[in-house]
């Protein structure tokens, strides 16, 4: 008997068992061999993992880890463990404590058979300057927007007065195989993207103006190109890591981008520069050839702006880290620490720009589509998504 065939041969038998009345605790323990080939009855199925501290990578006891739709929950024990048993299916997980930033994975899959293992990070609430440079290389996936095509940039596409800003961003999965496009809702494509630019420590006003930045290069990408990649090529799209404070700062300003004459802008980001100025976009260092590569399209919402860095680590090219265009983050990081406002800190980095949108009350975050459709006789399928222009809230 190979090993493959085992597996197999035990779940007939557990059929035959099921049908004869006879799939009792008891009754497996009884039967001859058994216990090599059945999984332990009372192992059952839910999720097995442990908590720790993404700065010091210590455990974290007496964290609250919550499950939903379940509601259960459980406490991290003293090495940071906890185990919760959970029927098969698909789940949100929360963890929470004091000190702490609340944390989200989503779409936590329970086996049919087994456990989970799941580790579930916690970012300080107010890291240390030794801490933030421990969790920059561990919370950071992306250092910059990445400079497009020149001719992206004036894509006659980026006129949303005729279109109104896209429900749906279509995030294009072209390294899969096979390929596969998927519609995200344009709040939770955002909420999927902030987590993996900044740090959910830092003050409110400062994730709202990446909230705005990011949502602004989505939208630009998405309108030029008809998608966008979910990884550095465009901005880093996790759908299942999400943190508290970035989702409120999403919601916060949910709808809102930035504009300039009339066309959503490519809001570049970077992530420190010199300590004095951002760059002219046509001096943006763009590290083609080696360090330091020079040059870009002239961009009139993208001039060289007074900047004081704050950063906790060297620095790179020329002293800059990333292109040097748009929104230097530690700088918006430094103006939120003295009470600068999301609009002041966007209004300090791009110039010329208005920031529209932003729906109070509307459904624009939470519209979801889901279905199933039945290929017909040629294997072809359709399906029909709403396409609803928000033209009012713009
Ligand atoms: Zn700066």
């Amino acid at each position: 008997m190979t090993r493959t065939s085992r597996r197999p041969i035990s779940v007939t038998r557990r059929a035959l068992l099921r049908t004869a009345g006879l799939a009792s605790v008891s009754g497996l323990v009884m039967l001859p061999g058994a216990a090599t080939n059945y999984p332990n009855p009372s192992a059952g199925t839910g999720i097995v993992g442990r908590v720790i501290d993404l700065a010091t990578i210590q455990p974290v006891a007496g964290a609250l880890v919550q499950v939903d739709p379940a509601g259960v929950t459980s406490t991290s024990d003293q090495a940071g463990s906890f185990r919760l048993s959970l029927p098969p299916g698909t789940y949100t997980v929360r963890v929470s404590r004091d000190g702490y930033v609340g944390a989200s994975r989503l779409g936590q899959v329970v086996p049919a058979t087994g456990f989970l293992p799941l580790e579930l990070d916690l970012v300080p609430a107010r890291p240390t300057a030794t801490e933030q440079a421990a969790l920059y290389p561990r919370l950071i996936k992306q250092h910059q927007a990445p400079l497009p095509a020149p001719q992206s940039l004036t894509s006659p596409a980026l006129r949303l007065a005729s279109s109104g800003l896209p429900q749906y961003i279509v995030v294009y999965y072209d390294q899969a195989n096979p390929p596969y496009q998927v519609s995200v809702p344009l709040e939770d494509y955002v909420k999927g993207v902030l987590p993996n630019e900044v740090f959910p420590s830092w003050p409110a006003s400062t994730l709202q103006a990446q909230a705005v930045a990011s949502r602004t290069y989505g939208v630009a990408s998405f309108l030029a190109n008809g998608y966008v990649y979910p990884d550095t090529r465009s901005q880093v799209y996790d759908p299942s890591n999400r943190s508290a404070t970035t989702d409120a700062a999403v919601d916060a300003t949910a709808g809102q981008v930035m504009t300039a004459n009339g066309s959503v802008i490519y809001a570049f980001f970077f992530a420190q520069c010199n300590g004095v100025t951002t760059r002219n976009s046509e001096n943006a260092i763009t590290l083609i050839g080696g360090c330091p590569g020079q040059g870009f399209s002239y961009t009139s919402y993208c001039r060289a702006r007074p900047c004081a860095r704050n950063q906790p680590y060297p620095s790179g090219c020329l002293e800059y880290h990333g292109h040097g265009v748009g929104l230097c983050q530690w700088g918006a990081y430094g103006q939120g620490n003295v009470g600068a406002s999301y609009r002041d800190i966007l209004n300090s980095y791009y110039t010329g720009i208005s920031i529209t949108g932003g729906c109070a009350g509307s459904t624009l975050a939470s519209a979801t589509n889901e279905g199933s459709v039945a290929s017909n006789q040629t294997g072809s399928f359709h399906v029909y998504l709403p396409i609803v222009a928000n033209k009012g809230c713009l």
